[in-house]
């Protein structure tokens, strides 16, 4: 099954809440993973069940990398705030390099986010076609 990670700086939550409402039905065949706040206010605000990592700040992106290097991630929506210092601005950067070591793909804003779900869901379908 086709995983993906959702995380949005605290500006970008309500953009991912739009993007996840508008993907509900491709979102709800994937296996979706996020980091802390960003997954329970999807939860709240989408009928979409998600696995939560931490909060990014304490550990939360660190956590999605892993995964990454694991191999067990497909793709990352990552809604970056441009405007704000993050306090955890080197766990954003080592998740960053850690997708472009192992050649996942990275959305960092909505319309990137869109072309990664859907080409994501292509995949899918393409997969269950040939099964
Ligand atoms: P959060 O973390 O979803 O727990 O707010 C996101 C981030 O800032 O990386």
């Amino acid at each position: 099954m086709t995983r993906v990670a959702l995380i949005a700086h605290d500006d970008k939550k309500s953009t991912m809440i739009d993007l996840v409402q508008e993907y509900e039905a491709v979102l709800s065949s994937f296996d979706l993973v996020a980091t802390g706040t960003t997954g329970q206010r999807i939860m709240a605000e989408a009928d979409l069940d998600v696995e939560r990592k931490e909060s990014g700040p304490v550990g939360g992106d660190t956590q999605i990398g892993a995964e990454v290097v694991e191999g067990r991630l497909d793709g990352i929506v990552f809604l970056q705030d441009p405007m704000t210092a993050q306090p955890h601005e080197p766990d954003i950067g080592a998740l960053m390099r850690i997708c472009n070591v192992h050649d996942v793909p990275l959305a960092t804003c909505r319309s990137a986010g869109e072309y990664v779900v859907r080409g994501l869901a292509r995949d899918e379908e393409t997969r269950r076609q040939s099964a």
